[in-house]
């Protein structure tokens, strides 16, 4: 009787749409859960007289980001009607304000000078201080400004914390989480068996973000304009990360619509299921080799399960993330070795850690300052080479794990032959300093490949190829770096497109000079994992392809209904074009026509 009313009065309610980009191909049904501030406990401690200035810089540092992120959200009100828009502008221009005034700035730093305290303990008692003297006054306007004054100082707080949302744990099961932004170490907090999808209001396609949500099989949904003025904790969601849709309150129509679409791919799964234990064969009998894109060790028995024949690039930074101290050698060697042991003789490909960009460790980034552009900053293989002793650790856990099965080692952003030279002689040395402190360790120098992703590797690849055991084409940031987009954007996440002609020459180059001297070359950037490129990357002549391992059987399916001599052709007519919405064109009738 109670459902009976429920039910009607669902098919009167009136449903609400949201659009945003679609980063997964799943659909979630559930209940939003909001997370306003995601700060959980704040750590208080006192500091040496040393650590003043550093303590300074670190909260100076989190007042600058603070002041992008809201420059950032200022310029989004452009797309808001006049009025909406003004509102927020002042509102915004109120906050940064404040978090420029002297009374927060200079208040803060005296007292983490004076007190000898942490920022985070300062910016709290400041900001408690100011608000203060704003609840004795009885004026509504000044009273509206308490609200702003802890906004600003929970702004700053998220910033110097780089908090992980530490409730997710206590979040109700089933939920969908409702965010202004995840970062990718907060993304990695996700257990995927608890909560049923999110969405957020900033981040691009191919951000680190998107690629975790694909990799946890996740619904998602990013850069989703006015999230946070729409929903509220409670409301039954529809998210549809297909096609970029939320549905609120959905009317019991469009819930059974969507749940015979969730039946439809549950379906689906189970037939592609049986391709597990297939090759990936075209029909004229070219082996194309499926591997796995990893984040954490727990993505080991889902690869296995894909039929996944080896990792392909294993994403070590994610260790490194989420934490107060960085992993000793003892706790990388445990995890790598779990990992190498995991994929039982299948090789595994370690990515050295690609930290910097959009994942910077807590301590590391209380050391180096926020970059203006972090993509173009201290990231990869240059924070590699520049925290030498951080790397050795790595190296050192990474060669000790390579007793355990067949493993190399992949570097990632090369854009030059130096860069490759230095790290064999810190190679090197590290497996000098193995040997000596154990003279019985039956070492042998892995194979070393390099990430092609940035353009300048792809024009260099001929000398690269000389240094190197084998090439991973990285098109995520080839794509960003070629175009100037930055993949995390959602404000150019239009333009991001790998399909342009200027990346796919970059491609084809990078394979060219790999089959001119006899170096492998894979790709392991998302497209990879697309069906729709199958078909191209088979054409032009990539024998290696690595994923997110749920994408496994879709693209194995469309690999084993291909030709070469056809894709061949085909793959350089595309090649030929100069538009890229021909380009597009073409590939779809490729693909319609298998
Ligand atoms: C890439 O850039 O394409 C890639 C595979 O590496 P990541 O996505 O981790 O930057
Ligand atoms: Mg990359």
């Amino acid at each position: 009787m109670k459902n009976d009313k429920a039910e009607s009065e669902m098919k009167f309610k009136k449903e609400q749409f949201l659009n945003g980009i679609g980063v997964s191909s799943e659909i979630a049904i559930g209940t939003a859960h909001v997370i306003q501030s995601g700060l959980g406990q704040l750590p208080e401690y006192k500091i040496v007289e040393n650590n003043i200035k550093n303590e300074q810089k670190r909260f100076r540092t989190a007042v600058s980001r603070a002041q992008k992120q809201i420059s950032r959200l200022k310029a989004k009100t452009n797309k808001l009607s006049d009025a909406t828009a003004d509102e927020l502008r002042l509102l915004l221009d109120a906050h940064t304000a404040m978090l420029t005034s002297k009374r927060m700035v200079i208040g803060i730093e005296t007292v983490i000078e004076e007190r000898r305290i942490n920022a985070e303990s300062a910016v709290q008692t400041v900001v408690h201080e100011i608000a203060k003297g704003f609840t004795q006054v009885k004026d509504p306007f000044l009273s509206a400004r308490l609200q702003d004054i802890t906004d600003v100082g929970s702004r700053i707080l998220r910033q110097l914390m780089q908090a992980p949302y530490q409730a997710f744990s206590q979040i109700p099961e089933g939920s969908i989480l409702i965010s202004e932004e995840l970062s990718p170490a907060d993304t990695a907090l996700i257990d995927p068996t608890k909560i049923a999808g999110f969405v957020t209001q900033q981040g691009g396609s191919e951000s680190h973000t998107a690629i975790m949500a694909r990799s946890m099989n996740l619904p998602a949904i990013l850069g989703t304009q006015n999230l946070l003025t729409t929903i509220r904790s409670g409301q039954t969601l529809v998210v549809d990360g297909e096609n970029g849709k939320i549905i609120l309150d959905p009317t019991l129509e469009t819930l059974n619509e969507y749940r015979r679409k969730i039946e439809a791919r549950r379906r689906l799964n189970r037939q592609l299921a049986r391709l597990r234990s297939l090759p990936a064969l075209t029909q004229d009998k070219t082996r194309v080799s499926m591997q796995a894109n990893i984040e954490l060790a727990r993505d080991i028995d889902g690869a296995l399960n894909a039929g996944a024949e080896g990792i392909g690039l294993l994403r070590t930074e994610f260790m490194f993330l989420n934490r107060n101290s960085l992993p000793n050698e003892e706790e990388q060697y445990t995890l790598l070795k779990a990992i190498v042991e995991g994929m039982q003789g299948r090789p595994v490909t370690i990515r050295t850690f690609d930290l910097g960009g959009d994942k910077l460790p807590t301590l590391l980034d209380r050391k180096y300052s926020m970059s203006a552009n972090p993509m173009l900053g201290l990231r990869a293989v240059r924070l590699s080479i520049k925290e030498q002793k951080l790397f050795e650790v790595q190296l050192t856990a990474i060669l000790r794990a390579s007793e355990y099965g067949p493993l190399k080692i992949l570097l990632p952003m090369i854009s030059s032959v130096e860069q490759i030279r230095q790290v064999k002689q810190i190679l090197n040395r590290v497996i000098i300093k193995l040997k000596k402190r154990n003279p019985s360790l039956n070492l042998a120098m892995p194979p070393l490949g390099a990430m092609i992703e940035i353009p300048a590797a792809a024009l260099i690849a001929d000398s690269l190829a000389h240094e190197v055991d084998f090439f991973a084409i990285g098109t995520n940031d080839l794509t960003m770096y070629t175009l100037a987009i930055d993949r995390g954007d959602e404000q150019v996440a239009n333009l991001f497109n790998p399909l342009h002609p200027a990346v796919l020459r970059l491609i084809q180059f990078t394979l060219e000079a790999a089959r001119r001297n006899n170096k492998p070359a894979s790709v392991c950037g998302e497209i990879a994992g697309d069906p729709r490129f199958a078909p191209l990357l088979i054409g032009l002549g990539v024998r290696e392809l690595s994923m997110a391992w749920q994408s496994i059987p879709r693209v194995k399916q469309r690999i084993r209904a291909l030709k070469t001599g056809p894709a061949t052709r085909r793959a350089f007519a595309i090649l030929d074009q100069t538009d890229e919405d021909k380009v597009a064109a073409l590939l779809d009738d490729f693909n319609e026509d298998l």
